[in-house]
Formats: structure tokens, sequence, C-alpha cells
């Protein structure tokens, strides 16, 4: 698909993210972690998805196969594979792996970890929020972000509750995420505390490496493209999160915990939502992660932007047709989940959950499919021998990898 036949010019707009998904003055209920995929699919099956997803993988790798329909020269040769995801990992799952479930805990804890104590929450005084804006941008850039945004935070993007085991079929371990006018986010044994004056999140994108997530359609390496992402968004996040405390206001970093990214991303005007029910955004397409860092650093945030997704996906239908599991509606925007890990009332392509983290059990990886064969990502989707790995020229963290 030749980039020219893409929209090319960008738009800002006045509405924002609550108006284009039609929820604006109506009550829409805060989504609960506990309907994620990870926890209905783990209920589902009466164990953990990782640990089922897991033994998939392994048991594909003693084949010499690296993915479902995935096969390499030699076990050798998958084991190199497996090496390399489990090395990708590694700095997810230090930093909380995926977030999800882990609000304040460990490296994503909403307290100061390694910040001077002369400098926790004590901000210059007569502070400048362009200045503050410019330079909060610019550390997360150089902390491994491809792209920032400011957010206005919107409560409705905010997560009702938690859930702590997340990954497990036994009944949720639920605890309410709440805002109250407190100095210190704060975690009780029922409650997670968000300051009343936290108003904006700071929203980082995370390419991914767009060769790896087209070697598949659904393998270990397009798991290793994700789990990058993810440990690209923990090290950011959590070091973005340290200097904001630094300059003496509050950070809370989330990677996929406290809130739906997707919202957030779209109010801080880093892409438009697709058919495939992902961001889309005019640099790397489909193919990114979204991290985020709540504050209440004094901000300017940035509008959302329109550079044509919508009106594109009504007529492109090429990630439905890729699915294959037909996770991805090929219907009109609607505002009806086909399942409940999807939040209704918000007019979009809602995406079965649950059938796409199944395909992902089936197939022992993690599918990248919907990103890397959407046109605005402009991937190399057509690459599909493994081998390709130990070839590519790899780029540094934080710099565009395509
Ligand atoms: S990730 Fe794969 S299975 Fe899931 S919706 Fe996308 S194409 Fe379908
Ligand atoms: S593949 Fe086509 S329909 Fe799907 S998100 Fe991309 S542009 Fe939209």
């Amino acid at each position: 698909m030749s980039r020219k036949r893409l929209p090319q010019s960008i738009k800002k707009l006045k509405a924002s993210a609550e108006e284009l998904y039609g929820v604006r003055g109506k009550q829409l209920k805060r989504f609960s972690e506990k309907n994620m995929a990870f926890k209905k699919v783990s209920e589902d099956l009466g164990r953990p998805w990782f640990e089922v997803w897991s033994q998939k993988m392994l048991g594909q790798y003693k084949k010499g196969q690296i993915g479902d329909k995935v096969h390499v020269a030699s076990v050798k040769e998958a084991r190199s594979h497996v090496a390399l995801w489990v090395g990708a990992s590694t700095w997810n799952r230090l930093t909380m792996p995926y977030g999800e479930g882990h609000e304040n805990e460990g490296f994503l804890s909403w307290k100061p970890i390694n910040v001077p104590p002369p400098f926790q929450g004590n901000p210059e005084s007569d502070p400048d929020p362009g200045d503050l804006t410019k330079k909060v941008k610019q550390i997360a850039r150089f902390l491994g972000a491809n792209r920032v945004g400011i957010a206005k935070l919107n409560r409705k993007w905010v997560y009702a509750e938690t859930c702590r085991n997340i990954y497990s079929p036994d009944t949720p371990l639920t605890k309410k995420i709440v805002f109250k006018d407190v100095k210190e986010p704060d975690e009780t044994e029922n409650e997670l505390i968000i300051p009343d004056r936290v108003r904006f999140a700071v929203v980082t994108i995370m390419d991914l490496n767009h060769i790896l997530a087209s070697i598949g359609s659904s393998s270990v390496d397009t798991s290793v493209a994700t789990n990058i992402g993810y440990s690209r968004m923990g090290l950011t996040d959590v070091a973005l999160a340290e200097a904001i405390r630094t300059m003496g206001y509050t950070a809370i970093p989330c990677k996929n915990s406290t809130g739906l990214s997707i919202p957030m991303a779209i109010d801080a005007g880093l892409g438009q939502l697709g058919r495939n029910g992902l961001l889309i955004t005019p640099e790397f397409g489909a193919c990114v992660r979204i991290g985020k860092v709540l504050t209440d650093m004094p901000l300017i945030p940035d509008r959302p932007i329109d550079f044509g997704v919508t009106e594109f996906c009504e007529n492109c239908m090429r990630c439905a047709k890729t699915c294959e599991v037909g996770a991805i509606s090929f219907d009109k925007r609607s505002t009806e989940p086909p399942v409940e890990t999807g939040n209704p009332g918000a007019l979009k392509w809602y995406v079965n959950g649950k059938a796409c983290l199944n395909y992902w059990i089936d197939s022992g990886a993690s599918c990248t499919a919907c990103q890397a064969v959407c046109p605005f990502t402009q991937s190399h989707y057509e690459v599909l021998d493994p081998s390709v790995v130990w070839e590519m020229e790899v780029a540094p963290f934080g710099i565009e990898n395509r």
C-alpha cells in the first residue's frame, strides 16, 4: 500500500476523546480491570492464561517451531528466538509486567524511589506551564519515548478498580481507584487514592520493530516486538516519574495500569482509534505501545488530531480480513462490545478480546498481525522468514526502528 493513498494532512481538533467516543454528558461506567481479557480468559480456562500460553510456546520450540505455523531450521535455531524473547521481556518483568494489576507495586510505586529528599514535594515557586511542558516532553524523549503528548486527565478513562490477580482464574481481588483531596497518592486496605489535583497524563509512544512484528503472523518474534515495547515503556515511565518527582510534583507511572491508555493517547494528540481497536499514529501506524505517567505538574495539554483514520477504516477492512479468528469487526462502529472484555457505551469498533487472546494461546505467541498489516503502519508485512532477525540492522532503544 503506497503512502500516497493514505490521508496526508493532520488537523488539530477542538473535540476531546470523550466527544469523539460520543460519551460526553453520558454515564459511561469506568472500566474495571477484572473485565480485562487476561482475567476473563483465565476464568474460562480455569488456569492462568499465561501458563497455558507458555506451555504451548515451549512445546513448539521442541519441534523447531516459533509459532503455530512458523517453522525454523532446527530446535537449536528455535532456542535462539526464545532466548531473544526472554531477553526482550526482562525489563518488562522487572518494571512490573505489562502494568495491569500492579498499581503502586514495585517500580510502579506511587511514591518517590530514588529522589533526593530536598526535591520531594517541593516545586520551584511561580511555575511556568509552557516551560514545564517543553521540559517534561524533552525528558521523556531522552528517556526512551519516540513521541510524547500531554492529556488533560479525564477521570472517565481511569479504571474504577484494579484487579490484583489478573492472570488467575480465581475470584477477582479488586481495590477501588478513587480521587480524594489528599496531599500524596496513597493506598489503604480498600482503596488506591489519587490526589484530586492530579490533572494531567504525560502519554508516551514506543515504536515497535516493524519487521519483528511481521514474522508470523503470530510468532515468538512478534512477542519479542511487543515485549521490547513494554520493556522500553517500563524503563521510560518509571524514569519519567522520578524526573517529575525531582521537579517537586506527584507522579504515578502506569504502563497498562490505572487507566485506559488509548483514550488518553487520543486526548494527548498522539493518534486516532482504528478498526483494529488500536491507536493509529501518524508516524508509526498501529505498531506502538502506549505508556503514561499521571501528574499534578502544571502543563499545557495537547489537542486530539484527525488525519483521516476513521474514514479510511470505514472502507479498508484489511485488519478484519487478516485476523484469523474474526476478532475484528467488519461492521460500522457501535456502542456494544461483542464480549464483556469491552466497555459498553463508547462509539467505536470493538474487538473481541477473548477471541484474540485465545488465538495468542493457540499460537503460543502474541499476535501483532492487525498492527503490522495496517496500511498506516507501512510495515514489511510480507517478510515472513524468521532468519531475517539475525541479519537486521538493530536500532538502539528509543530511536525509530523500522
Ligand atoms: S492481535 Fe491477531 S488475533 Fe488479535 S485481533 Fe489482531 S489480528 Fe486478531
Ligand atoms: S488495517 Fe485498515 S481498517 Fe484496519 S485499522 Fe488499519 S486502516 Fe483501519
